[in-house]
């Protein structure tokens, strides 16, 4: 057998399990439900201090918080080209179609 055929065979049985996670927990009503209170949550409860950038030392990593709960989406190096705008719970509700 080809590299090539265990490679595409390796990557089908990715999808395939990718595909079951997806039904089994993320695209289930339950599982909305605690997204969104989750998510609620969050945004009830701001961080109140956030790390101010231009007072670090030059060549620190920048500091990005989310657009929608408030909280750290992540940092980047100084010289980033994209910010952050969101982080990684909200954007897999934005990506499912559930951020409000
Ligand atoms: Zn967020």
């Amino acid at each position: 057998m080809a590299v090539n055929d265990l490679v595409d065979e390796r990557e089908e049985r990715q999808k395939k399990a990718f595909e079951q996670w997806k039904v089994s927990d993320v695209l289930t009503e339950k599982s909305k439900a605690e997204r969104l209170k989750a998510l609620a949550e969050r945004r009830a409860h701001m961080p109140t201090e956030r790390i101010d950038d231009s007072l670090l030392y030059a060549g620190s990593a920048m500091h990005f918080y989310c657009i929608s709960c408030g909280h750290a989406a992540g940092t980047l190096p100084e010289s980033y080209i994209t910010p952050l705008e969101i982080c990684r719970e909200c954007e897999a509700l934005k990506k499912l179609g559930w951020l409000e």
